[in-house]
């Protein structure tokens, strides 16, 4: 049986979505890890679970892998995340056949980063330029996949401008993609001139803001180096504090304040980057943040 898409979840919501990101481990151990991260994290109860695909494409059965064990472990909806890095046309379907025959019905339809070191992306041979051309493809082979795409509050690195970037998002929307989900960023103003301008070119699709919990300067300068969102001053000065629990704690109050903000202005759910660690998701901080707004009692304005 597979489960429902996160468009039918969007759709029915009465509260706001909470969703966890995962990446694959590359190891045995890794995957034991990762199963007992995952037990320990069960009574949050997310609507609905991601796992990322391994950089290059490299690491795609790690990524099978992980979307099982998610599966078995039954944390579900998965979206699946799929990215165009060195595949040709005839692998980008098999993948997706492959996806589909696993059960999963959602896919995050990424194009990927060029290799370490490269600043332009160049498709594989017979492969595609752009994630629109992934999401069309999917739509294509399997219309019943629910496509997630990536979206920018702070614009793509390689974005020649901000509208221009926002022009491509609605282009990933056109050939079929459902919900968007953005990278993560630190200051709430961003997201909402984000959502103002997506929706003024005609961006309908629930714009799912990513947050990820940082708990040192080092965290977030590892956070700010390959997301390229702005660090506030007040978070900076908030981590850099003698006592590591310390720290740790100013990160999720950073984050439990973002939320409050976010949903209190209307964001369809929250999706949280965890790194794997069920810690993050199980603070008693963020937990009761989480409580408060998915609870039935609580009034959304805009559901
Ligand atoms: C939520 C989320 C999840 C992610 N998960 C993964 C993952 O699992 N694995 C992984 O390797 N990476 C992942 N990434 C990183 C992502 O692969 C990179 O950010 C990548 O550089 C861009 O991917 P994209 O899908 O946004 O590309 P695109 O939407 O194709 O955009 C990439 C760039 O090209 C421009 N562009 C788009 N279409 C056109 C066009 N027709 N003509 C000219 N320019 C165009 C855009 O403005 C942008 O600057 C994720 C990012 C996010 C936000």
């Amino acid at each position: 049986m597979t489960s429902p898409t996160i468009r039918e979840l969007f759709a029915a919501r009465r509260q706001p979505t909470l969703s966890l990101e995962f990446y694959p481990p590359k190891d045995a151990r890794g995957f034991d890890l990762l199963g007992q991260s995952i037990e320990r994290m069960r009574p949050v109860h997310p609507d609905f679970v991601t796992c990322t695909y391994g950089a290059g494409g490299s690491n795609r059965e790690f990524s099978f892998a992980a979307w099982e064990l998610l599966i078995r472990l039954g944390l579900t909806p998965v979206v699946a995340h799929l990215t165009c890095v060195g595949a040709s046309r005839a692998d980008l379907e098999s993948q997706i056949h492959r996806i589909y025959d696993a059960g999963i019905r959602n896919i995050m339809a990424l194009r990927g980063d060029p290799p370490r070191g490269e600043t332009a992306f160049t498709p594989a041979p017979d492969g595609l330029a752009h994630a629109s051309d992934l999401v069309a493809l999917i739509k294509s082979l399997h219309p019943d996949i629910c496509c997630g795409v990536a979206g920018y509050p702070e614009t793509h690195p390689e974005a020649v401008s901000p509208a221009d970037d926002l022009r491509h998002l609605k282009e990933k929307i056109d050939a079929g993609a459902d919900f968007v989900n953005t990278q993560l960023f630190f200051h709430n103003d961003v997201y909402f001139q984000f959502m103002d301008a997506a929706r003024a070119i005609g961006i309908t699709a629930p714009i799912l803001p990513g947050l990820m919990p940082v708990a040192s300067p080092g965290q977030l300068d590892r956070a700010i180096g390959f997301s390229r969102a702005t660090a506030p001053a007040a978070l900076r000065d908030a981590l850099q504090v003698p006592d590591p629990e310390a720290a740790r704690t100013a990160g999720i109050q950073w984050m439990v304040n973002q939320i409050n903000g976010l949903i209190a202005g209307g964001a369809p759910g929250i999706h949280l980057y965890i790194l794997n660690q069920a810690h993050t998701v199980l603070d008693p901080r963020l937990t009761a943040c989480l409580a408060h707004w998915r609870s039935p009692s609580t009034r959304h304005a805009d559901l």
